[in-house]
């Protein structure tokens, strides 16, 4: 894993969802860029997202990818458009009638119980409806 990764879920394990923005022109992305991708300046900044954003899309996932993911099935996955201006991919919680694309989302964390693939903390990031109630319970 790069350290990038690690001050992703070290920031998860404080509950804050890390993201990176350049110096230069405040592009905001998430993980892996060693570079801007708008100008392609090397000073990035670790910030901590205010946690709102949009469902972009979704998809419920019924079939484990793999075998450490069989137990968390069915799941909802969803593309979210952070009001920092970057895409992420993550799990939805709350309840899934509550799940709309369009629909604005808020970060929480939900307890990762076995950890999955490369999974790195004990706390995982989830948007849930802001709509819906008891947003993170499980
Ligand atoms: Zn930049």
């Amino acid at each position: 894993m790069t350290a990038g990764g690690e001050v992703f879920w070290d920031g998860c394990a404080v509950g804050e969802f890390r993201l990176l923005r350049c110096d230069g022109c405040g592009q905001v992305d998430h993980m892996g860029p060693s570079r801007c991708r708008r100008c392609h300046g090397a000073e990035l900044t670790w910030i901590a997202a205010e946690g709102g954003g949009t469902v972009a899309s979704f998809t419920i996932v019924r079939r484990a990818p793999s075998a450490g993911l069989r137990e968390w099935v069915p799941y909802g996955l969803a593309l979210i458009d952070l009001d920092e201006g970057t895409r992420v991919m993550a799990r939805l919680a709350g309840e899934p009638e509550d799940w709309r694309i369009g629909g604005r989302v808020r970060l929480c964390f939900i307890a990762a119980g076995e950890a999955p693939g490369d999974f790195a903390g004990d706390r995982l990031p989830a948007f849930a409806p802001e709509t819906g109630e008891a947003a993170c319970g499980s």
